[in-house]
């Protein structure tokens, strides 16, 4: 996330935005194409500044629960009308609130579902109380395996099988 803002770092000065960490930005590790997360987060942060106006202030915030990590991108945008935020996701759908005029191809969130799906995670949007859409991408957490649990010592006098 924070190499993805750094990329966007020129676009975001350009409509005098900022990114700003409403946790810590700490996480448990996750298996995850890099390339690929990085993919997922790339278009949720270059949707969040598309569509907010200038000024705007995008929030990040990072979770992480018992079996899973939670990254989430709240911008202060249209929002999405609440019987669209499923169907955004689907290829080539827009929300009615954006369409005129927003460009784009409406692929990009498809393929974003297409690789959380593909880590055995989730995707979804939400609209924030306050205004703005929330983007948020659940993605199970690594299981980390002791390396001394891992390994069973023979019992003295008997020989390992196998
Ligand atoms: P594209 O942005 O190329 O149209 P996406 O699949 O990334 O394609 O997004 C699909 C649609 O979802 C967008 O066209 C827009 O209508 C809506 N959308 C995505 N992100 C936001 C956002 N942050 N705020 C409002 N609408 C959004």
């Amino acid at each position: 996330m924070d190499s993805v803002i750094g990329e966007l770092a020129s676009l975001m000065s350009e409509k005098n935005m900022e990114a700003v960490f409403t946790t810590p930005r700490i996480t448990s590790p996750v298996n995850a194409d890099a390339v690929r997360l990085a993919q997922v987060f790339r278009n949720l942060l270059s949707n969040a500044i598309k569509f907010s106006r200038p000024g705007g202030r995008l929030e990040i915030a990072c979770e992480t629960r018992p079996d899973e990590v939670l990254w989430s991108v709240r911008d202060e945008g249209p929002g999405i009308p609440n019987e669209e935020l499923e169907q955004i996701f689907e290829k080539f759908q827009q929300s009615s609130r954006t369409r005129t005029g927003a460009g784009g191809t409406g692929l990009g969130l498809a393929i974003c579902r297409e690789i959380v799906n593909a880590h055995q995670g989730k995707i979804w949007a939400t609209n924030h109380p306050d205004g703005g859409a929330c983007f948020h991408v659940e993605l199970p957490a690594a299981k980390i395996v002791k390396r001394d649990a891992a390994r069973t010592s023979p019992r003295p006098g008997k020989r390992p099988t196998a």
